[in-house]
This record gives structure tokens, C-alpha cells and sequence, in this order.
């Protein structure tokens, strides 16, 4: 009769100390389930993810609108603005 007297001992998980910060005040998306420390990156992913508080910038001359000024630029470059110098 075999009789097992390996007892394994509860080992926490000492290496590994989990750093919560617990009195963060997180900024929690009520959208999904991103969460930031920093409420301005809440801000972006809410513009970025779902459209919300977004400060459009639109093109003059079509429907077009984005997100970045940029990619304005980029699309007033591409349809609108004929390099004709
Ligand atoms: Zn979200
Ligand atoms: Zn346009």
C-alpha cells in the first residue's frame, strides 16, 4: 500500500508581489473595459475607440472629416489641392 506523504505546501507566489495601485483613481471606460490613471487618455480613447467627444475636422469641400489634422491635410493634399505651380 502506497501511501503519499509528499505534502506540497502552499507556496504564495512570494516572488511576485503584485503592484495594485490601489488608491488610483482610475478612469474607467463605460464602454469596454479599458481603464486609465490619466484622465486626458481617457479622453483619447474614447475619441479613438468610440467616437465620443471627438473634435472633427472637416473638409470644406466634401463629406470628409477626421479625427487628425493631419490626415486632413493629407486628404485636402490627395483630392482637392491640384499642384498646378
Ligand atoms: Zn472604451
Ligand atoms: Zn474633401
Amino acid at each position: 500500500m502506497r501511501v503519499f506523504t509528499q505534502i506540497r505546501p502552499f507556496e504564495p507566489l512570494s516572488g511576485q508581489i503584485y503592484k495594485h495601485d490601489i488608491r488610483v483613481k482610475w478612469h474607467e471606460c463605460s464602454h469596454c473595459d479599458y481603464k486609465t490613471k490619466a484622465k486626458q487618455n481617457l479622453n483619447r480613447h474614447l475619441a479613438y475607440k468610440h467616437d465620443i467627444g471627438v473634435k472633427w475636422h472637416e473638409c470644406p469641400y466634401c463629406e470628409y472629416k477626421a479625427k487628425e489634422k493631419g490626415c486632413l491635410k493629407k486628404h485636402l493634399a490627395n483630392k482637392h489641392i491640384k499642384m498646378t505651380k
